[in-house]
């Protein structure tokens, strides 16, 4: 009897914990997706850099950070930059917006989380809604930001919300250029564009073929998820596949020597179109890509001595 109440005692206390246990470690589903939805509205106009829209878009940022308990650096939340517009020809300014959570074990080295929230904005008449590029990693970072400013990483995690990702990856630029930390305290960027539609269940994680010692910690994590995490898109002479090594934000800070991981999907026939709008993202993937993408950066804080060493010191 004794045996049998213990056992009974242990399941509904293990049924008691268990989702709560679970749930630290993944993304809020619902809040994921509504805010793919808001960043992706008709209302902001594509969030193309310098428009009304792309304010928008940072507003409803900034409004979901103030929730949250960050750090902000002596430069604020906004970084603004100039940059040449292609289409429109003009000189134009950009704000990134970034905050961080200070590191429990090495405070002073940066994991650098970016996501680029500007689109194409509106052409011929047309929306370009951008909900796969790139509503979806603005709101994966968004709930990363809400992870773990409740459960802090060893090192600094550097929150980043690139503007003008589309005009060249000028945000990206305008940050390494001029980093509100010495250069060599960011030692690793994880990027996200476009994890949010993919019917094969499929998601790629590019930049092992330059930085390999990532690979094994991202093996590993792969192997906890449902969905396929692959490697591959970052090898020059590549016969079948294209070199995504500078195809978004990460490629300005591998220009500069530090270490990327990229989180994306294979192109789609939404890809710089119209139809990329939120009906057309598989939820399901998304969640589970963004818990990935999570785990990833929980994973990769833990090891970051090995998998990413200071070369300069
Ligand atoms: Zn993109």
């Amino acid at each position: 009897m004794r045996t049998g109440f213990r056992f009974l005692l242990t399941l509904a206390l293990l049924c008691l914990l268990a989702p709560s246990l679970a749930a630290q470690e993944r993304v809020d589903a619902e809040r994921l997706l509504t805010h793919v939805e808001m960043l992706a509205h008709d209302s902001l106009q594509g969030r193309d850099a310098g428009t009304k829209g792309a304010a928008m878009a940072r507003d409803y940022l900034l409004s979901q950070l103030s929730e949250l308990n960050l750090q902000t650096f002596d430069g604020g939340m906004e970084q603004r930059f100039t940059f040449p517009h292609r289409r429109a020809e003009e000189q134009r300014e950009g704000v990134n917006l970034l905050a961080y959570i200070e590191g429990r074990v090495v405070p002073d080295t940066f994991i650098v989380v970016t996501a680029h929230y500007d689109h194409l904005g509106v052409q011929d008449g047309e929306i370009y809604n951008g909900a796969d590029d790139n509503a979806s990693g603005t709101s994966a970072l968004l709930e990363v930001a809400r992870h773990f400013s409740d459960h802090p990483t060893d090192y600094s995690l550097l929150l980043l919300f690139l503007d003008a990702e589309e005009q060249g990856l000028r945000g990206a630029r305008a940050f390494v250029a001029d980093p509100p930390v010495a250069q060599d305290q960011l030692r690793l960027n994880v990027n996200m564009d476009m994890i949010s539609r993919n019917t094969e269940n499929e998601l790629y994680a590019v930049g092992t073929h330059h930085y390999p010692k990532l690979k094994p910690v991202l093996q590993e994590v792969g192997e906890r998820h449902d969905i396929d995490l692959l490697f591959g898109y970052d090898q020059p002479d590549h016969p079948e596949q294209d070199d995504w090594t500078m195809a978004s934000d990460h490629g300005a800070f591998h220009e500069q020597g530090i270490p990327f991981v990229y989180f994306g999907v294979e192109d789609h026939p939404g890809y710089h179109d119209p139809t990329d709008t939120f009906e057309n993202i598989t939820p399901e993937f998304f969640v589970q890509a963004a818990d990935l993408a999570l785990d990833a950066i929980y994973s990769l804080d833990k090891q970051l001595s090995t998998v990413a060493p200071n070369l300069t010191k």
